[in-house]
């Protein structure tokens, strides 16, 4: 399959302003130079303590925040090049879902013009067949017909998440960034979200980049997963083999704090010392330098960049590194 997603270097610094003239004094670097792709029908689960970047990764992929550089590729757009007044046109082909599905929806708009305003928008279906198109696309994300001219405060938490995905997939877009999308609701109703998501994938070889601390949520619906630690993409692979054999020592910390499923894992408790640094003045070489208890003298000065260790599994460690020479 060909990729649908590819993110080369992006780059978000936040200038941090201060004093009456509210000079730059300095920068957040929110997203510090990442890489990653999605193939087509895939989800990438993008994963990290909040604060690590993952959002605005996700906000920048759809210049929702204007990235500071690199290149964002979706499905042969160079969405870099395309001029702000541009974008709208390609906006069907990129939608998000939200984490709160309570302030997502228009309170004064019944759900079928919620679902429908933008296909209308956009001259998606001809007019005579508009009804029908939002009753089919209601229908496969699990809402009856005449939900269609209710209003989003007479439903649920779940119901609503099921309207704000159905107002995406009306768009029929090459790719659904989902950031957090089931962490504001119940856990019997995030499995039923998370299996809706994976039903509408398969029936439409949807793409998804999706966002989540919650990392039993991630093992459950990613193909591809990505660790982010202070901007940076410290380790990324197929999921399984992030999952049983996760390499990099902030994934392996990160991964050790939860009960995995998995009876065949067997991992220690790693408790992770110190806070996470300020991301507007990063630690210098490895940002989880200051962090790691296998830290070595290279760490505090060169960065460790990404780099294949097994097949698809890459990971930013000099451990690593120093494995491959010394088995030359
Ligand atoms: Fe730890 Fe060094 Fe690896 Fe960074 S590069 S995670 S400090 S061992």
């Amino acid at each position: 399959e060909k990729n649908i997603v590819e993110v080369k270097n992006l780059k978000k610094y936040f200038p941090i302003k201060s004093g009456v003239l509210q000079r730059t004094t300095g920068y957040v670097r929110a997203v510090d130079g990442v890489s990653f792709s999605i193939k087509k029908g895939q989800t990438f689960g993008l994963v990290g303590e909040s604060g690590c970047g993952k959002t605005t990764i996700g906000r920048s992929i759809l210049r929702l925040t204007e990235p500071t550089s690199g290149e964002i590729n979706i499905n042969g757009v160079d969405i870099m090049k395309v001029k702000k007044k541009d974008l709208r046109p390609l906006r069907p082909k990129m939608q998000m879902i939200f984490q709160d599905p309570f302030s997502s929806l228009d309170p004064r708009m019944p759900v079928g013009e919620i679902i429908g305003e933008a296909v209308k928008e956009h001259n998606l279906v001809p007019k005579s067949e508009y009804r029908d198109y939002v009753l089919s696309i209601m229908k496969d994300c699990g809402l009856r017909p005449y939900y269609i001219d209710r209003y989003p405060h007479e439903f649920s938490g779940g119901q609503r998440q099921r309207i704000c995905i159905a107002r995406a997939l009306a768009l029929n877009p090459d790719v659904i960034i989902a950031d957090e999308p089931v962490s504001a609701l119940d856990v019997s109703i995030q499995a039923q979200i998370i299996n809706l998501m994976k039903d509408l994938q398969e029936k439409r070889k949807l793409t998804y980049l999706f966002i989540s601390h919650d990392l039993s949520v991630v093992e459950h619906i990613s193909d591809v997963v990505g660790v982010m630690y202070l901007g940076t993409m410290m380790e990324n692979g197929p999921k399984e083999s992030i999952f049983k054999n996760p390499l990099h020592p902030y994934t392996q910390a990160l991964f050790s704090a939860v009960p995995i499923a998995d009876p065949d894992v067997k991992m220690n408790r790693i408790l992770l010392q110190g806070d996470i640094p300020s991301p507007s003045n990063p630690p210098s070489g490895c940002k989880f330098h200051t962090r790691c208890s296998k830290c070595m003298d290279i760490c505090k000065t060169e960065v460790p960049t990404l780099q294949e260790y097994e097949p698809g599994h890459c990971v930013a460690c000099h451990l690593y590194n120093k494995k491959k020479t010394e088995n030359k």
